[in-house]
């Protein structure tokens, strides 16, 4: 439980820290905060944004799901998605990708047709972390429904393939792998996907305009997410950490740069995680999403302890997001029990 609840309340403190930056310059943030960004949460509740909500309607989805296959999650994350779309709560600056797509869900035609097939924004990877962070699924597993939900409203490879990754980096994290170690594990991963194309999982998805094979689709989104993996590894070796991490790694807008912001903005200091928090957060691009993904990380590898105790009682959403995180531990317990 420590790693995944560390992990999904790591995202929500960083889209809550980042919701009031999202649309300030770096200039305007500093001016406010300080350069090492906002670090309290703000409110009772501390709201999040659209990045939390989304990532709930995964969790629960899966929550829901009678066993881990594209036929069952299929439809259940349709109907989370759904319902997050004509929530009221849903006033919190919402992708317009995922708005666009839902409203194609709602009529019941294939998702491969109501999908936004040109989209890689961040909204695929910014909810896909209760895919990393389930104990019980095996590699295809993992990998699929990453993609899948991922997929639903954002078509674009580049959209799968970051999706992927993230989840990765939250599973291996939260099991016990080096922080140092990340990078190099993501882009050997990038690598060695580069030609898999998850039939089972994505159906005639590949089928685009000027696309021939299932393979030439996919290995799109794994170079364009191996490119920005390797923006990291540079910007970090480069070692001068100060100022908007976005001139570093990319502004987060889209799929594999809210990925890389976010790993650049973990991995400068992965022991400090209120400090990754507030450099996501202070940051000219989409700073929820960046602070989210980075909050994800740093959770996941370090627990629910290394997070400020008060704020667990701060933050919006807190019933949803222990149930997820109970519900996995106690999976993860029985399945220990079992082997
Ligand atoms: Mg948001």
């Amino acid at each position: 439980m420590q790693n995944v609840a560390g992990s999904l309340y790591g995202l929500a403190y960083g889209d809550a820290l980042g919701k009031p930056t999202e649309f300030q310059d770096y200039a305007t943030i500093v001016a406010r905060y300080g350069p090492g960004g906002p670090r309290e949460l703000i409110g009772r509740p501390a709201l999040v944004t659209d990045d939390t909500q989304m990532a709930l309607a995964v969790g629960e989805a899966m929550l829901a799901a009678p066993e881990i296959t594209p036929a069952a999650l299929e439809p259940l994350l349709r109907q989370a998605f759904l319902d997050w779309a004509v929530s009221p709560d849903n006033n919190r600056a919402p992708g317009h990708t995922c708005l666009q797509a839902c409203a194609a869900l709602s009529d019941g035609r294939p998702w491969q047709q109501a999908t936004v097939a040109g989209s890689k924004g961040c909204g695929a990877n910014m909810r896909v972390t209760p895919v990393g962070l389930h104990p019980g699924l095996d590699e295809d597993q993992r990998a699929g429904l990453a993609q899948l939900q991922a997929g639903l409203t954002h078509g674009h490879p580049t959209g799968l393939a970051a999706s992927e990754l993230t989840a990765y980096a939250c599973w291996w994290l939260a099991s016990g792998l080096a922080p140092g170690d990340l990078l190099a594990a993501l882009r050997e991963r990038a690598d060695s996907q580069r030609k898999t194309y998850r039939e089972e999982w994505l159906g005639a998805l590949w089928q685009q305009p000027g696309v021939s094979t299932p393979e030439q689709f996919i290995a799109r989104g794994w170079d364009e997410t191996a490119t920005a993996l390797d923006r990291v590894r540079d910007a970090l070796a480069a070692g001068n950490y100060a100022g908007d991490p976005c001139l570093a790694t990319g502004a987060g807008w889209i799929a594999e740069e809210a990925l890389a912001t976010a790993l650049y903005c973990y991995l400068i200091s992965p022991d400090e995680p209120v400090a990754v928090l507030g450099r996501g957060a202070a940051s000219s691009g989409d700073s929820d999403s960046i602070a989210c993904l980075a909050g994800a990380f740093a959770g996941a590898s370090l627990g629910l302890d290394a997070w400020p105790a008060a704020w667990r009682f701060q933050i919006e959403y807190t019933d949803r997001l222990t149930h997820i995180a109970e519900a996995w531990d106690h999976g993860a317990e029985l399945s220990a029990n079992r082997g």
